[in-house]
């Protein structure tokens, strides 16, 4: 079991397969992003290598994530490796959804259980607008097949004011009534390059929850507002599925943060919002036994940092999200 000096019991690592993507989501990456030659990135033994490490020391949930998962060659064969390591007890996906019409059988086979699918709205010239160049229907198409599969659904929405913030998430509130799904709100974070956006287009939860309820009305607390995850859970009236309020930057959840990311250039990123990593690549590359790898990894999560400080004005410059993977 790995532990921060907090206490936090740490046992998930989200992975993000690539830097690379199909679309260019305003609030998440320039158009003109330049991508990290492929030899910087981890190879798939070396993923392979560093999820057993992982495995070893007590990590059993594991989500890939990118830049975009789906791009990434071998991506069906990855999610087996990683299903079928000792010790590993969920594998779930954090995608677009673009791809997903042909690869949702495929992964699912492969032991992938549940995918989270970004879709900020369901109008098909908003949605090119947010994401600069992306048609919804493909995305729905997706959707579509990860339900014939038999995969477990989330929805990711990013709120952005003056572009989704509202009847775009009333809209997809209103999916949860007819469908066993979580929709999530997702409050904008900053980073890098795009932070002067992103801060400037930040919606709290209080005002979407304001919003939602107008239109459909009033929403319950799930389970006394314990976090599912990261998400505070509601649901409207005779709803089938729930809608999460993801709202990292104004109520912060650090006290039940279980999870530290791995970065497709293989550090690990121990908070989203700190730019504090450790180098795992180098190491291995340089030869670093597991037992070692392991040491690294242990001393790493002990210094976790606890908070963001962005009302502070400390703002991660070092990466877009893209290249942390959400
Ligand atoms: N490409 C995949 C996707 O879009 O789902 C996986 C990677 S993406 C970086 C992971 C999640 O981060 C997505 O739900 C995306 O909407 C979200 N995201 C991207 N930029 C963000 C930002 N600045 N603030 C909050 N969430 C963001
Ligand atoms: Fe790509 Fe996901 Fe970022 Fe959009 S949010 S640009 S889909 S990585």
């Amino acid at each position: 079991m790995t532990f921060d000096r907090f206490g936090r019991h740490i046992n998930y690592l989200r992975i993000s397969l690539t830097d690379k993507c199909n679309l260019r989501c305003v609030y998440c990456m320039p158009e003109d992003m330049t991508f990290r030659p492929r030899a910087e990135l981890l190879q798939d033994d070396e993923i392979n290598r560093l999820v057993t490490i992982f495995a070893e020391l007590g990590f059993h949930k594991f989500r890939l994530t990118g830049g975009e998962p789906t791009v990434r060659a071998n991506v069906v064969d990855i999610v087996g490796r990683i299903a079928r390591t000792p010790g590993v007890e969920t594998v779930a996906m954090t995608t677009n959804g673009l791809l997903l019409k042909d690869l949702a059988q495929p992964l699912a086979a492969a032991g992938l259980k549940r995918v989270n699918v970004s879709i900020d709205t369901l109008d098909p010239t908003k949605f090119k607008k947010l994401t600069r160049w992306g048609h919804v229907e493909d995305v729905w198409a997706g959707i579509e097949a990860a339900e014939r599969a038999a995969l477990g659904i989330k929805l990711n929405a990013v709120v952005v004011r003056n572009y989704n913030d509202k009847e775009d998430v009333v809209e997809m509130a209103r999916l949860t009534l007819h469908h066993n799904w979580q929709v999530r709100y997702i409050e904008m974070m900053p980073f890098g390059d795009v932070a002067d956006f992103q801060q400037a287009g930040v919606v709290t939860e209080k005002e979407l929850r304001q919003t939602i309820e107008e239109s459909l009305g009033p929403l319950t607390l799930v389970n006394d507002g314990e976090l599912d995850g990261e998400a505070r859970l509601y649901h409207l009236a005779q709803a089938q599925g729930a809608l999460g309020f993801i709202s990292s930057v104004t109520q912060p959840f650090c006290a039940s943060c279980t999870r530290v990311r791995l970065t497709a250039d293989g550090r690990l990123r121990l908070c989203l919002l700190r730019e504090k990593e450790v180098n795992l690549l180098d190491p291995m590359r340089n030869g670093a036994s597991d037992e070692q790898l392991k040491e690294i990894i242990r001393d790493g999560i002990w210094w976790k940092p606890w908070g963001h400080r962005l009302e502070q004005q400390v703002i991660p410059l070092n990466r877009v999200m893209s290249e942390i993977g959400g």
